[in-house]
């Protein structure tokens, strides 16, 4: 079995930040890059926030430059899931999905968190045909149309706004009368005059014909009052969950998931650390998802040094 000193384990801003700084400290990282290489900001369009780009920087873009920056400093990348690990001593084993396996001195989680679903009966079927988790991949697919988006955070009015650019109407469905989203982003949608909200609402049922959803049952949530309205697709922005399924047993997790970590990366497992959005359900930016990969970078550094 082949050993490593340090293996990575997805690759959004976290674990490619930790790939730059462990490769650059000479560790020779292995990163495995999971189902979603680049994580959630392949699926986005414009940063602006990310410090560094006076006008923004699109997201795919950003994660792109920043493999690049890892590459450069040797970080060897495997487009495979990890299906299996076992923390139970050291080494490390981390299995991938080609059926390797590998020793590991050290192991950076930093798998991210993937969309969540509403759990309606024929959502999963649906999807692609009108049912979409991602605006940026499929609002192109809705000009002159009518669109719903379900939500009330960033994500939402990001999504709702990015879909106004092919759509006639977009109809925001938040279950509140109050918006989660930063101040900016509401008052980006509340102007724009393609997007009107139904507030205390919900998505209850959707109907499709051949081509695809045709419509939606909304619910007033205070009234009880149902109605039919007519949507060509229907957006789910209604966060994530932490994609933390494969560490079975192996460490500490929260009641929703997310790795327990303490003094920055740290893991119960002394030698195993985690960064972004896998251990973070609070910020879930990606310039502190970058911070916390470089923590664990240089903590896993240490404690190689120390070991
Ligand atoms: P959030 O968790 O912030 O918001 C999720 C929204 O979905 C909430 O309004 C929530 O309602 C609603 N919701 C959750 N579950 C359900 C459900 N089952 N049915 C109906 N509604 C539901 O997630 P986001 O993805 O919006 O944002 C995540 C993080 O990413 C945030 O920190 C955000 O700031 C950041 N972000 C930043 C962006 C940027 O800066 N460009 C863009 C996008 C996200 P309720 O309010 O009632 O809880």
């Amino acid at each position: 079995m082949e050993r490593r000193k340090v293996i990575i384990i997805g690759t959004g801003p976290a674990g490619l930040t930790a790939a730059i700084y462990t490769a650059r400290a000479d560790l020779k990282p292995l990163v495995l890059e999971g189902h979603e290489p680049g994580g959630q900001l392949t699926l986005t369009t414009e940063v602006e926030n990310f410090p560094g780009f006076e006008h923004g920087v699109m997201g795919p873009e950003l994660m792109a430059n920043m493999k690049k920056q890892a590459t450069r400093f040797s970080a060897e990348f495997k487009s495979v899931m990890c299906t299996e690990v076992d923390f139970s001593k050291r080494p490390f084993k981390v299995t991938d999905s080609s059926g390797t396996s590998y020793e590991a001195d050290t192991v950076i989680i930093s798998t991210g968190a993937s969309a969540k679903w509403l759990g309606l009966p024929n959502e999963k079927e649906l999807t692609g045909r009108g049912v979409s988790t991602c605006a940026t991949c499929d609002g192109f697919f809705y000009r002159d149309k009518i669109v719903h988006v379900v939500g009330g955070g960033d994500t939402a009015m990001e999504d709702a706004t990015f879909i106004t650019k092919f759509a006639k109407k977009v109809y925001i469905v938040h279950r509140k009368d109050t918006l989660r989203a930063s101040k900016p982003m509401q008052e980006r949608a509340f102007k724009n005059p393609k997007i009107e909200f139904l507030w205390d609402s919900a998505v209850t049922e959707i109907q499709s014909n051949a081509s695809g959803v045709c419509g939606i049952t909304v619910e007033n949530l205070k009234t009880g009052e149902k109605q039919q309205r007519e949507t060509d697709g229907l957006f789910y922005a209604i966060g994530h969950q932490p994609n933390t399924g494969f560490l079975k047993d192996q460490i500490t997790l929260d009641e929703h998931g997310f790795i327990k970590t303490h003094n920055g990366p740290e893991t119960n497992i002394p030698g195993v650390f985690a960064c972004g959005d896998v251990q973070d359900s609070y910020y879930r930016q990606a310039i502190t998802a970058a911070g916390s990969g470089c923590q664990a970078a240089i903590k896993a550094e240490r404690f190689l040094e120390g070991h």
